[in-house]
């Protein structure tokens, strides 16, 4: 059954992404069973979108209540879901009156929105970071440091100035009068949960605004409980951007973008200056109340730090994990050698879904839900799985590829 639909998968949908690993036909939790009929323990989430995890009665309560009453209007139109939406965000992120969302599709939507409200501000340059993932659309691949994604496809909007990622006297000296925005994610998640120091968002923030330029924080992947907070960059003090772009764990599953801005950034965007056909469509944003009530009414804040807490005990007693990064249910692994892709396939040969950023580094972004005895069973299963991955990666001299990221 898999092998069928992969065949046919070849054959019908462009190349972009590789062969895909499995073929998967439903979900529960943090459970997913491929077309043969194997569990897996899914502890990659849908790359950190399946925060309620799979089929959560609650999601799709929402969905198909909100779809059978009004399913699309476009924007000409007012719909409940995407101003209560709105109202919810907005009272999360802990900001005034002045703020206001922009909804739209996806990650990469979020940021082409506020790319193109730093615009507005009259100033072009943006100030971005080195190991930064944005998306994939031109804009925000213009954010977007990896030269591999970024230069078959040059000329890229500019003008983006990239510094080191964490390096406060790198931001201090790319910093003037001409910037409009420094772009940054508050844990780099692509790179395989990169955590700056405790004081370089608000370092950021303060050498932007000392400029007269915007802080944006690009929380895509952080956002939405996934660290432990509401937004990541409120597990550190004295920071407040201006700007906030969220996506992934919003829908939970169902595609949506936001970009929230407050004070002078959320009256940038005029009328004619931006727009979308879907973007806060009622479905969507039905969606996205039904995962922020759950996560309220569940208590799953304090859960993703128990969790959290759980996961990073238990990779940090590994052998071959010589580093731990992250917080809640965002981790980092760093290996002591390149299998990363080897503990990936040895891991589907045992039932879990986990996630190679690189060579030497596994990613762990599971459904919010994700229980303990799952964490156990994964306990269970990772020195085998590391064992193996090792055996595998040994005699080959030829570095192993890396898994290929959205
Ligand atoms: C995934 C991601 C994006 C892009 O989101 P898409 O929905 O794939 O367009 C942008 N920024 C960050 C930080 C991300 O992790």
């Amino acid at each position: 059954m898999s092998e069928s639909l992969q065949h046919r998968y070849a054959g019908a949908v462009m190349n972009t992404f590789g062969p895909p690993a499995l073929a998967l036909v439903r979900g529960e939790g943090a459970h997913v069973w491929d077309a043969d009929g194997k569990e897996y323990v899914d502890l990659l989430g849908g790359i950190a979108v399946n925060a309620l995890g799979h089929a959560h009665p609650a999601l799709v309560q929402a969905v198909t209540t909100q779809l059978s009453t009004l399913g699309h209007v476009s924007n000409f139109f007012a719909t409940e879901p995407q101003v209560a939406l709105a109202e919810q965000l907005v009272r999360l992120l802990g900001w005034d009156e002045s703020a206001r969302v922009f909804f739209s599709n996806s990650g990469a939507e979020a940021n082409e929105a506020a790319f193109k409200l730093t615009r507005r501000t009259g100033r072009t340059r943006l100030v971005a970071a080195e190991g930064s993932f944005h998306g994939r659309t031109m804009g925000a691949l213009a954010l977007t440091s990896k030269a591999a994604y970024r230069e078959p496809f040059e000329p890229l909007p500019g003008d983006v100035t990239f510094v080191p990622y964490d390096d406060v006297a790198a931001l201090e000296a790319a910093v003037d009068g001409t910037v409009a925005a420094v772009v940054l994610e508050p844990v780099q998640g692509e790179a395989g949960v990169v955590v700056p120091s405790a004081d370089y968002l608000a370092e950021a923030q303060r050498i932007a605004h000392e400029h007269g330029a915007l802080l944006w924080l690009d929380e895509v992947q952080t956002g939405i409980a996934r660290t432990g907070a509401w937004f990541a960059h409120q597990l550190v003090e004295d920071v407040a951007p201006d700007i906030v772009t969220l996506a992934k764990g919003l829908g939970g599953g169902i595609p949506i973008g936001a970009t929230v801005a407050h004070g002078a950034a959320a009256s940038l965007l005029q009328p004619g200056n931006h727009g979308t056909t879907f973007g806060g469509n009622p479905v969507a944003a039905a969606a996205g109340r039904a995962v922020l009530d759950t996560i309220e009414a569940d208590g799953l804040l304090a859960a993703v730090v128990e969790r959290g807490a759980q996961l990073e005990a238990l990779l940090r007693k590994q052998t071959g994990v010589v580093e731990v990064t992250g917080s809640g249910l965002m981790r980092g692994a760093e290996l002591d050698g390149p299998y990363a892709t080897h503990a990936v396939a040895s891991a589907r040969e045992a039932g879990f879904i986990l996630n190679a950023t690189g060579p030497t580094r596994l990613r762990f972004v599971p459904p919010l839900v994700i229980t303990a005895a799952d964490l156990d069973a994964l306990d269970a299963a990772l020195p085998g799985i590391l064992d193996n991955a090792r055996a595998a990666a040994a005699p080959s001299t030829t570095p192993s590829t890396t898994e290929t990221t959205p």
